[in-house]
């Protein structure tokens, strides 16, 4: 523990009482600092929904650090003195407390690590301490060390590590049920007939209410709607989450964690990202819950895995990727895509009726699940050749979730292929026919998912030959690509001049 009085800062995702930056702190001389900044709402401005959970947890977080005793100078938004940046903040509360200690748990994203490390190096008067955030389950190091000398990071090989170091679903040194990997089992479409339980809500309190009326006031042109906030505020709230999906979602999670459903997108996700991103519930707690829930007989083995796979093995692995490889990764574009983004990713006036849909979903919520944001929304952006910056700047503000840590090698990576295959062994790139099998959305489509080319067919079917198309030369030596390629191969070439006038008449009127 530092001698003297020290300065404790707390970032808005890092709403975890056991953070390593609190761990030594002493309530009787140490003062915990706390900032609402618009720099931070804004320098990509975030859905309304998000910026409601992030300042209403915060506002929490801070009654319960003093109710356990600390000191906190809370700094909020409406503020008179309120600076707008942290590191002017800081410099403004340590001048004014006397205090030469100051304490920070590392930022997740590269951007405000920049800014503190700058902030340090410029101010060596003070004794700045930068700490590991542990709440990650791979450091760093571990992760280059994995990394270290391998062709290929993929995050199979990272995921069966992880379950190794941590004994999770284990039978000694075998994995339990003798596979790694059980996604075989997984990916149903849902059929009519399932019915899903409503996600789990809670009623604003007097905090949340008063954070609405600010947010609606001073982020008033921010995407996204604002009523009918329900999230989890606190820590308590989140572990209410995760009890609500143990016993109610975990069992058909791997079942139909693949399917879409019109106007609903939460089904049998879990809805925990946005608490576990922002400190309210620790990665652990909700992989040994599933674990227990296994041996308890409470779900089987292809959810329970499912389930841990993207917590212990995907959240993980995207994060050692972001800290490898930033900050070159963000300006790769090795499909150079240019297309700016079009207009109905803010209004959803399209007629395509699942990118409607998926938009829609996001701007109520700030949620869209998994594969709504990889094989709808993403899957678009990919073939129609939107530009990488302009499509991450969109996914980092409208999800709850959204931290650029998470969402740049998901989208840049997963999504994009803009990093050329660090991330995933080929392009997500899919037609109709898969939004078609999992998903009612076609059903409600003014397009018609069968036809191919021509105005009435599904733009999915001609944007994904055109893609393939376009991007022969890098793509067709990819092993994973090559039943695609002698497909279009097989085409004739009366069907490929289709194919070519239908994409780029719906490309044209797209910009
Ligand atoms: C294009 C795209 C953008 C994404 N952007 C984000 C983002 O900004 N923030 C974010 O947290 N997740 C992001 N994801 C991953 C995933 O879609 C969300 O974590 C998930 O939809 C959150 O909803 P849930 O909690 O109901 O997740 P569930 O489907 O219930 O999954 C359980 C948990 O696994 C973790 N997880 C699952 N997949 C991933 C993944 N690919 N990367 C990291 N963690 C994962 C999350 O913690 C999630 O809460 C993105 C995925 C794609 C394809
Ligand atoms: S027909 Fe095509 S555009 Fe319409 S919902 Fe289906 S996949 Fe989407």
């Amino acid at each position: 523990m530092p001698s003297s009085p020290s300065l404790r800062l707390i970032l808005g995702d890092q709403l975890s009482a056991a953070i390593s930056s609190l761990r030594d702190a002493n309530p009787a001389t140490d003062l915990i600092l706390m900032c609402e900044l618009r720099a931070e709402a804004c320098y990509v401005p975030h859905h309304k929904k998000k910026l409601v959970l992030v300042f209403s947890a915060m506002r929490h977080f801070a009654k319960q650090l003093q109710a356990r005793g600390f000191k906190v100078k809370y700094v909020r938004l409406d503020d008179a003195d309120n600076s707008g940046c942290f590191t002017t903040e800081m410099e403004r509360i340590l001048t004014h407390s006397g205090c030469r200690n100051c304490v920070l748990t590392e930022p997740g994203e590269y951007r405000l690590r920049q800014q503190f490390e700058h902030w340090q190096a410029a101010h060596p008067e003070y004794n700045f301490e930068i700490r590991e955030d542990d709440r990650f389950l791979c450091s760093h190091a571990e992760f280059a060390r994995w990394a270290k000398g391998r062709k290929q990071l993929r995050m199979e090989y990272f995921y069966r590590e992880m379950r190794r170091r941590y004994d999770i679903l284990m039978a000694g040194s075998k994995p339990l049920g003798d596979q790694w990997n059980l996604d075989r089992n997984n990916r149903k479409p849902m059929p009519a007939s399932v019915q899903p339980p409503a996600p789990t809500r809670f009623e604003p309190d007097t905090i949340t209410r008063s954070v609405i009326t600010q947010v609606a006031k001073t982020f008033d042109d921010h995407f996204g709607d604002l009523d009918d906030f329900h999230f989890a505020v606190t820590a308590e709230q989140a572990q209410q989450v995760l009890a609500a999906f143990i016993s109610e979602r975990l069992p058909l999670f791997g079942d139909y964690q693949d399917a879409m459903r019109q106007d609903d997108p939460w089904l049998y996700h879990s809805h925990l990202g946005a608490y576990i991103n922002l400190g309210l519930l620790h990665p652990m707690e909700a992989i040994k819950a599933a674990e227990q829930a296994y041996h308890q007989g409470l779900a089987p083995l292809n959810a329970v895995e499912g389930f841990i796979r993207q917590v212990l093995g995907w959240r993980e692995y995207v994060r050692g990727l972001y800290w490898l490889k930033m900050p070159d990764y963000r300006n790769l574009n090795q499909l150079q895509a240019t297309r700016p983004l079009p207009r109905f990713y803010w209004d959803a006036e399209t007629d395509l009726n699942c990118l409607r849909q998926c938009v829609q979903d996001t701007k109520a919520h700030a949620y869209a699940h998994h594969i709504q944001r990889l094989m709808v929304l993403g899957n678009f952006a990919l073939l129609a050749g939107l530009d990488p910056e302009q499509v991450n700047e969109w996914y980092l503000l409208v999800y709850a979730d959204a931290y650029e840590w998470v969402e740049l090698p998901n989208v840049h990576g997963m999504v994009l292929f803009a990093d050329g295959g660090i991330m995933a062994s080929k392009p997500y790139a899919a037609g109709g026919a898969y939004i078609n099998r999992m998903s009612d959305y076609c059903k409600h489509c003014r397009y018609d998912v069968k036809l191919k080319s021509g105005p009435d067919a599904c733009p999915f079917n001609y944007l994904y030959w055109n893609f393939m198309a376009e991007h022969a030369e890098q793509l067709q030596q990819n092993p994973r690509m090559a039943l695609a390629y002698r497909h279009l191969e097989r085409m004739s070439a009366e069907q490929r001049q289709q194919v070519d006038d239908s994409a780029r008449i719906f490309l044209e009127q797209l910009t």
